[in-house]
């Protein structure tokens, strides 16, 4: 059976998480972006809500949602603000090979931390020479003697790299395999020879820190092993399956701000002697916007009720972010349309928005990749 009623308990998540997206993300969110910097003790604070490890099993201390509450969970903080709420959420890309992949003893040490302590984690396969090609990796494994690995290369535009605690980071093994040498190794930030580097100065997302790793002969022992070579490029893609579809919760949260902004000036704004909400040239772009929001809704729905009854379906997920992301992409450029000249200058929330929407066209698989994904499964390659 269908439901889309949200239950009483997901009615009183979307509350909590409005109220503190009005009262602690809204009222700072232009300044961390003029200033690109992320406001950590909101993190914390949404730590202590259950807003960051949403899907962490109650059984090492997470929340234990679904992934359909997590997904109510980023749409509300991504109302407030997507750079924020990409760096409060991207615990859940950090932790998901861990989960899904991890011995005992890791989801113990690793996601018992997570739950216990406001930290973060960070996921990292991209690197200078490649992002969408993640078979094409150059991050080197050399095995050692005693079952561990050691790591050089360069990690690039880590989401939270220079905040983050530890990191799954990807490497092979011998980049000749591509991806039948694709490994991966829990690395924390102390380890002797690993470097955050200089925090990017970006278009969009600017509260959202992103930084490169660099990997100086970092000694990882085989307890830090996550996924040999060989299950390495099969994890990563799986990881991103299920969190793909968190990148749409958010855009459908950055849509919802884009349309409530715009209604509100429609109403007010007047030209020619009427409220330019009259206008139906204005209202047509309202109106896309919120189909567009109503059918990422649907798609993210379905995406992660796939996550949560065990149903594995890329497509859907692929779906679901391709189509959220060009969807939050078109909503904003109309949003700063709507405002006209005021659309365009910061006085007005709206060209933040346009900003912030670039990005999610392509982090965690680009609006091409996501394409090849749903081609290769309908072309049943
Ligand atoms: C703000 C930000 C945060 C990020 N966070 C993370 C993170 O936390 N962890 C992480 O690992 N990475 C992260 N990334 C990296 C991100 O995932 C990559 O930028 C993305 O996958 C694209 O890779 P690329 O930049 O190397 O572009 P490329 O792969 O070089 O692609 C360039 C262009 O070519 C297109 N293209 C490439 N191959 C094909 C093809 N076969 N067919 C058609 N078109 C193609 C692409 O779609 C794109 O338009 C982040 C990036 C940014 C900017």
């Amino acid at each position: 059976m269908f439901d889309f009623d949200p239950t009483e308990e997901q009615k009183a998540l979307i509350e909590t998480t409005r109220r503190f997206v009005r009262e602690r993300i809204i009222p700072i969110a232009a300044e961390c972006d003029r200033e690109s910097k992320f406001p950590k003790h909101v993190f914390d604070e949404a730590h202590a809500l259950g807003f960051v490890n949403a899907t962490l099993p109650a059984e090492y201390g997470g929340p234990g949602l679904s992934d359909l509450d997590a997904s109510l969970i980023h749409e509300e903080l991504a109302y407030g603000c997507t750079g924020i709420q990409t760096s409060i959420t991207a615990n859940t890309l950090g932790m998901t090979p861990i989960k899904l992949a991890g011995s005992e003893e890791q989801k113990r040490k690793y996601l018992g931390w997570l739950a216990r302590e406001p930290v973060m984690v960070s996921y990292a396969t991209s690197e200078p020479s490649m992002g969408s090609d993640v078979a094409g990796m150059q991050c080197r494994a050399t095995k050692d003697s005693a079952g561990g690995y050691v790591l050089n290369g360069t990690k690039q535009w880590i989401t939270n790299a220079s905040l983050a605690s530890f990191y799954v980071i990807f490497a092979t093994e011998d980049p000749t395999l591509k991806h039948k040498g694709i490994c991966a190794f829990i690395v924390e930030r102390s380890q002797n020879g690993v470097k955050p580097g200089r925090h990017e100065d970006k278009l969009g997302q600017r509260a959202s820190d992103t930084a490169p790793i660099v990997l100086e002969d970092v000694r990882i022992p085989a307890s830090q092993v996550l996924a040999l070579p060989g299950q390495g490029f099969k994890l990563a893609m799986e990881t991103f399956n299920q969190t793909r579809p968190d990148i749409a919760a958010g855009a459908v949260g950055l849509m919802r701000r884009c349309l409530d902004e715009c209604v509100a000036y429609a109403r007010e704004r007047k030209t020619f002697g009427v409220p330019i909400a009259q206008h139906q040239l204005v209202q047509a772009m309202i109106a896309e916007m919120k189909i567009r929001i109503e059918a990422t809704s649907l798609l993210v729905r379905k995406a992660a009720w796939n996550l949560d009854n065990g149903t594995r379906d890329p497509v859907i997920s692929s779906c679901a972010k391709a189509y959220g992301a060009d969807s939050a992409m078109q909503t904003a450029i109309d949003a700063v349309q709507v405002f006209g000249g005021y659309g365009y200058v910061k006085d007005y929330p709206v060209e933040k928005l346009m900003r912030d929407a670039k990005i999610l066209q392509i982090y965690e698989g680009t609006a091409q990749v996501q394409r090849i994904v749903i081609a290769r499964h309908v072309l049943g390659k």
